[in-house]
């Protein structure tokens, strides 16, 4: 096992597969920013499945347990089923994090090819909430679609929610009683200020213990055990039994001590804070054929990481633009 500078190992890898997406959420992929001028990574610059294997290979000794396949939108990826089923050859966690728009088709062949548990993004039940936040013209009824093909083919879903003030408050209530008494299990998660187009205002976020108000104030609730390290929503439960869901409280009750997580993102860059400017490239090295030149640009890395934004948040890191969550995978 290796651990970073402040004592953390490395459990986690997120793999940005595209940094397309079908969606232009503002809160990621702006279409002011992300508009038809937009240049995507050409061909030539994405990880080959090959090479993102091998990334995961290189990793798997040095205790990496869990990888989550993410983007962009990880369904555009051509043949994704084929890089799931060499990753699920692995003693590994995998998971896929997706909008849910592609996953009525795409759900049985994923668990087909090896995969498990996926995770669906899904802000809001009605129309005119949902297509604000997304800036699409996908229904949310083709996510809720996608949601059942997950169950039916035998997937674990969980469903992640962004909740961004005076937008989809209102949403928080209807996404727990839309999931009461189903195996999904919905996570709020606190709008954060990754990138640098969203126009982040501390204002926004509506945190945690506000959502968890405005479930109390229908629901008894109770909190469940605290997580295990590296995994980042505090659970809560229905008192009636009925269901469960959790807060990702990475604004108000950041957790970078227990952050145990590596991104590589769409190109092949190495980032070990969701709010890092410059990652490590690991193009070369994969595309060259130095003996365990990999290993040590990995264990180099791991050990030299030193982040923790979201405690410091406010104080000025002095970096440059932080990149897009799109390209690294949220
Ligand atoms: N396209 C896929 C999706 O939306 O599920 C995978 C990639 S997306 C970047 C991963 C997750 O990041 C989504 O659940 C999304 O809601 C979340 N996310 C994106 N921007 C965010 C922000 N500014 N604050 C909090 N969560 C964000
Ligand atoms: Fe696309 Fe996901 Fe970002 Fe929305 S959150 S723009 S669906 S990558
Ligand atoms: Fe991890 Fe960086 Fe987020 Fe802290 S701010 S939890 S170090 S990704």
């Amino acid at each position: 096992m290796i651990k970073d500078r402040l004592g953390r190992p490395l459990l986690d890898l997120r793999v940005s597969v595209t940094d397309r997406c079908n969606y232009r959420c503002p809160y990621c992929m702006p279409r002011a920013k992300f508009g038809p001028g937009y240049a995507f990574l050409p061909r030539s610059e994405v990880l080959s499945f090959e090479e993102i294997v091998r990334v995961v290979d290189a990793l798997v000794p040095m205790g990496l347990q869990k990888v989550r396949l993410t983007g962009g939108e990880p369904l555009l990826r051509r043949d994704l089923g084929q890089l799931v089923e060499q990753l699920a050859k692995r003693p590994l966690d995998l998971c896929l994090t997706t909008n849910g728009a592609l996953l009525p088709a795409h759900a049985g062949p994923l668990r087909a090819a090896g995969l498990r548990r996926v995770t669906v993004s899904l802000d809001a039940l009605d129309t005119p909430t949902f297509a604000a936040l997304s800036d699409s013209d996908v229904p949310p009824e083709q996510v809720l679609a996608g949601v059942n093909a997950a169950l039916a083919a035998g997937l674990g879903v969980k469903v992640n929610a962004v909740v961004k003030r005076g937008v989809n408050e209102h949403a928080v209530v209807e996404l727990v009683e839309a999931f009461r008494g189903t195996p999904v299990e919905v996570r709020f998660i606190e709008y954060m200020d990754v990138g640098a187009t969203n126009g982040w205002r501390r204002d926004d976020v509506v945190t945690a213990d506000e959502i968890l108000a405005l479930v109390a104030a229908r629901h008894p609730i109770e909190p469940l055990a605290a997580a295990p390290l590296g995994r980042v929503a505090e659970r809560w439960r229905l008192s009636d039994g009925s269901g469960t869901f959790g807060v990702i409280a990475s604004v108000s009750r950041p957790f970078c001590g227990g952050c145990t997580r590596l991104r590589l993102s769409t190109d092949g860059h190495l980032f070990t804070c969701l709010f890092g400017s410059q990652g490590t490239p690991l193009r070369d090295v994969l595309r060259g054929d130095v003996p365990g030149a990999l290993e040590e640009q990995l264990r180099s890395v791991w050990g030299a990481r030193a982040d923790r934004y979201s405690e410091q948040r406010g104080e000025d890191s002095g970096d440059g633009p932080r990149v897009e969550m799109s390209a690294i995978g949220g």
